[in-house]
């Protein structure tokens, strides 16, 4: 897992982008060498905190275990879920995640307001390793 992609837990969990001082352009995964618009002369690339909340932009069921690098125990048999593109309005940008456990792509629809929340990506019996997951917002705890 890349580190410092994320941060918070709770309410206060959000993703973290970067964004160039000259131009304004906002980039998750974060980039933190040089600014990728190709317009701008470059600025400094200051870590920002994405929107907690978003519109799903479009979604599609995750049938199929994913390749290396994605983690994940080839022993035990794949579980289905929603992968959304979540549309932030603010940045300007389509940001990819799974749907939150217990949400399927019948529960989704395109323009549904989403809200980001930590999720599990991978557990052993002394790590638990963190990921993010898009929750629509009327959803129960
Ligand atoms: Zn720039």
């Amino acid at each position: 897992m890349v580190a410092g992609w994320f941060a918070g837990d709770g309410e206060a969990f959000r993703l973290l982008g970067t964004r160039c001082s000259a131009c304004a352009s906002v980039f998750f995964p974060r980039e933190d060498v040089h600014c990728r618009n190709p317009g701008c002369a470059g600025g400094d690339l200051v870590e920002v905190p994405l929107a907690r909340r978003g519109r799903v932009w479009s979604y599609t069921d995750s049938r199929y275990r994913p390749p290396s690098p994605y983690v994940s125990d080839a022993e035990l048999p794949w579980v289905p879920c929603a992968l959304i593109a979540v549309e932030l309005a603010a940045e300007r940008m389509v940001v990819l995640g799974q749907a939150a456990p217990g949400i399927t792509v019948a529960d989704l629809a395109v323009g549904m307001e989403v809200e980001v929340v930590p999720g599990v990506l991978h557990e052993d019996a002394e790590t638990t390793w963190t990921t993010w997951h898009w929750r629509p917002t009327g959803v129960a705890r």
